[in-house]
């Protein structure tokens, strides 16, 4: 049953936290504060109160639009919670009551605002990818000194390590062939510090994935004849896929290389 509660924690948790992404990704961008102005409707400028503010059923209730002027919110709000929510839910599976649980929901709703904002403007605005670096890092290490595992500490900060100079190194050769952007530099030790904790062995695990389903994607969408050899395709989103694979699946990844 303790199962059963941490998921249903993580969906209501994954929600709210989704709907405060809603802002972030609207705002972040801009330069704008997420903490004021509070919420208002784009339209008609009415200031959003709690009725309008329940994740997924003020959406439903009033079926994506304004309280006030009618004018339609679109399905930003609506796709970010659910998204977010499905995420956490995911954490739960994987770490169960666990206090890294709440350091990986971090991480999970840093990477979804990320990819948003990535899929719509092609970069990662370095104040997310800091910000969470340094949440993360805190909600870590006090993770790892509650379930008396300090060792992990510094697991984490190698792992930050290796893949800040794993990205920074890509990025040097890639400049020449026009490259990759530096906001995917500056999300790599994030990344490294969250599968670091795991074991660092699985940062280039997942690293590579990231460039593996960046590359099959890039293939397919050539092949469909959605992108020429020169298109910019946001990579953001494909190294966040890789980072949450290796935190399911890396330390089976290692122990597979290892045996081979
Ligand atoms: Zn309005």
């Amino acid at each position: 049953m303790e199962t059963t509660g941490v998921l249903i924690a993580c969906a209501v948790m994954g929600l709210l936290v989704g709907s405060f992404l809603t802002v972030v990704v609207d705002r972040v961008p801009r330069g704008g504060s997420v903490v004021a102005p509070p919420s208002a409707c784009g339209a008609c400028g009415s200031r959003l109160t709690a009725p309008d503010l329940v994740p997924v059923f003020s959406w439903l209730a009033l079926r994506g639009r304004c309280r006030h002027c009618g004018t339609s919110i679109g399905k930003e709000p609506l796709v970010l919670e659910i998204t977010n929510a499905v995420i956490f839910v995911l954490f739960g599976l994987r770490f169960g009551a666990d206090p890294v649980l709440v350091a990986y929901c971090i991480l999970g709703a840093a990477l979804v605002a990320l990819v948003w904002i990535d899929l719509r403007e092609f970069r990662l605005p370095r104040e997310i990818s800091y910000t969470a670096f340094v949440l993360g890092a805190i909600a870590l290490v006090i993770a790892a000194l509650l379930n008396d595992e300090p060792e992990r500490i510094w697991q984490a900060f190698l792992g930050a390590g290796i893949a800040l100079a794993i990205m920074g190194a890509i990025f040097l050769l890639a400049k020449k062939m026009g490259g990759m952007g530096d906001g995917d530099v500056r999300l790599a030790p994030l990344l490294g510090l969250y599968m670091g904790y795991l074991n660092p062995g699985i940062v280039p695990i997942g690293l590579f994935f990231g460039f593996l389903l960046g590359a099959v994607v890039g293939v397919v969408m050539m092949g469909v004849g959605k992108a020429g050899r020169r298109t910019a395709l946001p990579f953001g989103p494909f190294l966040a896929l890789g980072t949450v694979i290796a935190v399911f699946i890396g330390q089976q990844a290692v122990d597979v290389i290892w045996q081979a």
